[in-house]
């Protein structure tokens, strides 16, 4: 399918923030976005890039009253020699079709949406931030549009993607992060929706958030919702675990999401000749473990930070300490890793890296 591509005038144009370091996150986006529209019988049809503009919905559009929305997050990378790279974007495409399969929303075809990225990335290169650590963010959305009342699958959807410049997620260094373990409530169940990336997963989870931030916490420590006694995630971040000399996470039951960066650690530590374990771990053998000095170190894993280490757990009042508060030595080294790679700084012997600009020439089709 050919993407028509309609330009904003110049003069139409945003301004674009200077100050990379202020960048943030979610708080800019470019002139254009992607959008194809999906009717049942008819398929996916009339894709287009386009000028950035708010969307028009039927105040019944079925996406706002039952919830058929998912999206995915990756980022676009400039190299310092001026090339453009997505990381793994196969990854995220293939998760959006599983997320769109689970909520009986219709699937994307790959290749269009690859070709739609890559052309919307491309077309906005002049927005992607320099320094290391700053990219594009790239947020591509499902939803359902038909106009109806009654809970049944839509017949229409939109798929969209907007991008915008994202600061770097440590420009201080890091700073290991301080997690509350919700007993009380949860952010998925087996059975549910907590594999895929579904916009009410996040509903879901604001009001235990909102508890522990209140109280000081960076973020919370889910557990499974049953026995509320194995760890899962942490806030939208899979979770790893350092105990002895091995590295473990939780093996993906059902109610985890299967993070990109969760499956590029694993490989990762593997390759740099970590023994890695995917397995349920309880929030007692993490406490346990954290007293009698086997925890080493503990982080989280995501697109957002890549790996964000966590210094203290607060579990049924009282605080544990995790490797003194500070960033661990394999946390930093698996950090360092994937960044070289995302920049295009390092070989990638995994072929993670795909370049979809080479920086002088032409774009590649
Ligand atoms: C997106 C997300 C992750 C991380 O996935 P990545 O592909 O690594 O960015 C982990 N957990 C939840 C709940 C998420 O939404």
């Amino acid at each position: 399918m050919e993407i028509k591509i309609k330009k904003a005038p110049l003069k139409k144009r945003k301004t674009k923030p200077v100050d990379e370091a202020k960048l943030g996150f979610g708080k800019h986006f470019t002139d254009h976005f992607f959008n194809v529209k999906y009717k049942e019988g008819k398929g996916w049809y009339d894709p287009v890039i386009e000028p950035y503009r708010n969307l028009q919905l039927d105040p019944t559009a079925m996406c706002l009253h039952y919830g058929q929305e998912i999206f995915e997050g990756l980022k676009a990378y400039r190299g310092q020699d001026g090339a453009i790279y997505l990381f793994r974007p196969l990854e995220n495409i293939k998760r959006m079709n599983s997320s769109a399969e689970r909520l009986c929303m219709p699937i994307i075809d790959e290749n269009l949406f690859m070709d739609a990225m890559k052309k919307l990335v491309i077309l906005e290169k002049e927005w992607i931030p320099k320094g290391i650590g700053t990219s594009m963010y790239i947020r591509p959305t499902m939803i359902a549009t038909e106009a109806a009342l009654g809970v049944h699958p839509a017949s229409e959807y939109l798929f969209f993607i907007v991008v915008g410049p994202v600061g770097a997620y440590y420009p201080q260094g890091f700073s290991p992060t301080k997690m509350f373990v919700s007993e009380e409530y949860s952010r998925a169940v087996r059975g549910g929706i907590g594999h895929v990336k579904a916009a009410g997963n996040y509903a879901a989870s604001l009001y235990a958030s909102k508890i522990a931030t209140n109280m000081g916490y960076t973020q919370v420590l889910w557990l499974d919702s049953a026995e509320k006694k194995y760890v899962e995630e942490v806030g939208t971040s899979n979770i790893f675990f350092q105990i002895g000399d091995e590295l473990i996470t939780p093996h993906l039951g059902g109610s985890i999401l299967p993070g990109v960066t969760r499956k590029s650690v694993i490989a990762l530590a593997k390759h740099l000749g970590t023994k890695v374990v995917e397995r349920q771990i309880s929030i007692d053998e993490v406490i346990t473990t954290s007293q009698n000095g086997l925890l080493k170190e503990a982080f989280a894993s995501g697109t957002a930070a890549i790996v964000s280490p966590v210094g203290h757990i607060h579990f049924r009042g009282k605080e544990y300490l995790i490797n003194d508060g500070k960033t661990g030595a394999l946390a930093e080294k698996l950090y360092n890793e994937i960044l070289q790679i995302q920049y295009g700084l390092k070989d990638d012997p995994f072929g993670w890296r795909v370049k979809i600009f080479d920086g002088k020439k032409t774009p590649k089709k």
